[in-house]
């Protein structure tokens, strides 16, 4: 098979590296990008991604310099308040209610929540229409070889590609990564997180609402109404054993299950969708550069699904690589450009995965003390005006 050549090779056609591919390939340069699966883009479909994920403020400048918000905005439901909730005390019943307005620190709402099939969906339509982007689905990378000036990559069916930039966007068991022999630092929790969509009642008012109790957050976070009446996405963090548990519940018993922990905010919810079981660590890559390779997202760092940090976070590593490849194109995956990439990231990825690692423990607490203790806290860091703004600009990454 002969070498095909390209600009840049992305390994995983998650939503982190199609929004990679279409990014540089709006830049111009030629991309090949490989996933060995093929994206489910229906809601109802086997397969499907039931998550959402909530673009922060800085996030909307990528992706319209990307060309999709225009695609995407017609179905983003914005998150103008978040609600945090205490209910861990001896009933499961709301005690402490916080809530963050965006109003507080800027004119725009916090982000806009989109459910991953349509991003998929509507990622795969942007990457159709651009010539320069080539998408081969079901075929994985294989094997990696790097020199000084290029990398050369092996695809499962054998097909040989030589990038001047590989980007390992294959997720938390990366291939790239473990191919260039990057070691990584894991944390685990002994926690699951269940995915899934709801109706209810009662509208969400663009209200994201945290609920802690035990065993990690149950979630709220606005989507557009379906079937007529108002739906959240919602993730419910739990011991594994409780989580799996609730997986293999019957439908009625689930929704049972799910109105007590929801504290019926939102009156009773009717759950809409599948439940996907999503395991929880924290994660990061030691470096997140190699010759001529650059690691992003979860094959990057993997954290909690608290506060909407994950795909953000990683767009903050796209962004990064974009303004160096913009400010010079020629030196695209130089020993020069990754060195910088890693010292304007890994800081602040470590940092930011520290601050999720002690919410989410937090948030796990099972003794009553700790949980009062908690309680105390939050009404503590809400009533204190410039601590709760600093934390809604940290949370947003407009502060470091
Ligand atoms: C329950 C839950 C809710 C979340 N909600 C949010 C949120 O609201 N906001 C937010 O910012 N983040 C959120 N996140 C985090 C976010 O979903 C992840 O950060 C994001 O999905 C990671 O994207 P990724 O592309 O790195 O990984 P993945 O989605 O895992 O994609 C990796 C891709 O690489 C492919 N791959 C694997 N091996 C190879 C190979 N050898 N060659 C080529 N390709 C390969 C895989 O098939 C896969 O498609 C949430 C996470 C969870 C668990």
């Amino acid at each position: 098979m002969p070498t095909e050549t390209a600009d840049i090779f992305i390994s995983g056609g998650g939503i982190a590296g199609m929004l990679a591919a279409i990014s540089f390939g709006k830049l111009g340069f030629s991309v090949i990008c490989a996933d060995p699966t093929v994206p489910v883009t229906d809601q109802g479909a086997k397969g499907a991604d039931t998550r959402s994920t909530a673009f922060l403020q800085p996030a909307r400048a990528l992706l319209m310099e990307a060309g999709l918000w225009e695609s995407l905005a017609p179905f983003a439901a914005p998150l103008q308040t978040m609600r945090i909730i205490d209910a861990g005390g001896a009933d499961a019943q709301p005690r402490v209610q916080t809530e963050f307005n965006a109003a507080d620190i800027s004119e725009e709402p916090f982000g806009w929540n989109f459910p991953n099939w349509l991003l998929r969906r509507e990622c795969l339509a942007e990457i159709g229409a651009r010539p320069n982007i080539d998408l081969r689905l079901g075929v994985g990378v294989h094997a990696v070889l790097t020199r000084t000036d290029h990398a050369h990559i092996t695809l499962s069916d054998g097909s040989q590609i030589m990038a001047k930039l590989l980007i390992g966007a294959d997720g938390r068991s990366s291939t790239v990564r473990s191919q260039l022999g990057i070691g990584v630092k894991t944390k685990r929790y002994g926690q699951k997180a269940l995915a899934f969509t709801v109706t209810h009642p009662t509208p969400h008012q663009n209200v994201s609402t945290e609920i802690h109790r035990t065993g990690g957050p149950f979630t709220l976070v606005p989507l557009p109404d379906a079937n007529g009446l108002p739906a959240s996405a919602v993730v419910w963090m739990e011991r594994s054993a409780e989580a799996e548990r609730l997986t293999a519940l019957r439908p009625d018993a689930f929704t049972e299950a799910m109105n007590a922990r929801s504290c019926l905010l939102f009156g009773p919810l009717t759950l809409t969708s599948p439940r996907t079981l999503w395991p929880i660590i924290t994660q990061y890559a030691e470096q997140i550069f190699g010759e001529r390779t650059a690691l992003i997202a979860e094959a990057a760092h993997v954290v909690p699904p608290i506060g909407a940090q994950g795909l953000n976070m990683s767009l903050g590593d796209l962004s990064c690589l974009l303004e160096l490849s913009k400010a010079a194109p020629d030196a695209l995956g130089s020993r020069q450009m990754l060195e910088r990439y890693h010292r304007a990231r890994h800081g602040e990825i470590r940092a930011r995965l520290a601050g999720i690692d002690m919410l989410n423990r937090a948030s796990m607490a099972q003794a009553q003390p700790l949980r009062d203790l908690r309680a105390l806290g939050l009404n503590a860091i809400h009533g204190l005006t410039p601590l709760r703004k600093s934390l809604m600009q940290l949370g947003l990454g407009m502060k470091r």
